[in-house]
């Protein structure tokens, strides 16, 4: 079907005047043989058959082919909705799901990691629901920000998040979740108060033999053993995965979550 679509409208300006002209011409021709086999000849004349063609079928091909083309686009913008957060603009848990297991199949090596905003309840209950979107939006805007084209990156959940570090090692994928988990300021307009973001990060050095979904569950142990460990932070998982092995990428200095 798609197919058919596809050949009544195409995308191109130039092929859209083609196509209508060689329709046109299809149905000047189909006039022509009508006639001839209705009455054995033709009675009129050539022309007769090619002005009725252009003024007769020529409105018709020209709404079939735009009806077809505000189809096409439809159809593509539907597709993005079902496969992109509305919100973040990431990919959404399915499609985040979907491009990693395709990653995964082309080559099993990576991390994946996980993050949860700190506390965000309090920050919609502080600030509302608005100011933690916008915070939802700068988080993923860092995410898109710090990723390499072969990474893949998704909302996974209300204020959660997932990455596949493709054929990272565990340093580089420690370099940008530390460049990532840094704590997110925003001055709320109308109230002077200052709030900071943080993140809680689970990781997971991808293993050849496991599932992607046992990475997941595996990279939300380790999430939890950050949040257990104090938040703002992340913990690679492990066989024994502990709040020992938390990789705390705060400054000394630097504000907790709100
Ligand atoms: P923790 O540090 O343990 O993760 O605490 P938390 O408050 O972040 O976790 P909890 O699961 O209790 O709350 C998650 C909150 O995220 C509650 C929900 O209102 C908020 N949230 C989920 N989706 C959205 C969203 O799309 N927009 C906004 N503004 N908030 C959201
Ligand atoms: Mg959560
Ligand atoms: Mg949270």
């Amino acid at each position: 079907m798609n197919k058919l679509f596809r050949i009544l409208a195409p995308t191109s300006t130039p092929i859209v005047v083609i196509h209508i002209i060689l329709w046109i011409g299809l149905i000047w021709l189909a006039n022509l043989g009508f006639a001839y086999m209705i009455d054995g000849r033709l009675d009129r004349s050539l022309m007769h058959y090619a002005l009725h063609a252009i003024f007769v079928g020529g409105p018709f091909v020209v709404f079939v082919t735009f009806v077809t083309r505000y189809q096409i686009r439809f159809q593509k913008h539907l597709s993005l909705l079902s496969r992109k957060d509305g919100l973040t603009g990431l990919n959404n848990r399915r499609t985040f799901l979907e491009l990693a297991q395709l990653r995964l199949d082309e080559s099993a090596r990576g991390v994946l990691i996980l993050f949860d905003a700190d506390h965000f309840k309090k920050v919609n209950d502080v600030y509302g629901h608005a100011v933690g979107d916008v915070c939802l939006t700068e988080i993923a805007y860092r995410l898109k920000w710090n990723l390499r084209k072969q990474d893949v990156a998704g909302r996974i959940g209300g204020e959660e998040f997932a990455v596949l570090l493709a054929n990272a090692t565990i340093e580089q994928a420690r370099v940008i979740a530390a460049r990532i988990g840094q704590p997110i300021p925003y001055r709320a307009n109308d109230q002077n108060a200052h709030l900071t973001i943080t993140l809680s990060m689970g990781a997971v050095t991808i293993d050849p033999k496991v599932s992607l979904d046992a990475h997941l569950i595996r990279a939300d142990d380790a999430l939890y053993a950050a949040k257990d460990a104090g938040r703002a932070r992340i913990v690679f998982w492990t066989h024994e995965t502990k709040s020992s092995n938390a990789f705390n990428y705060r400054a000394e200095n630097q504000e907790e979550a709100a």
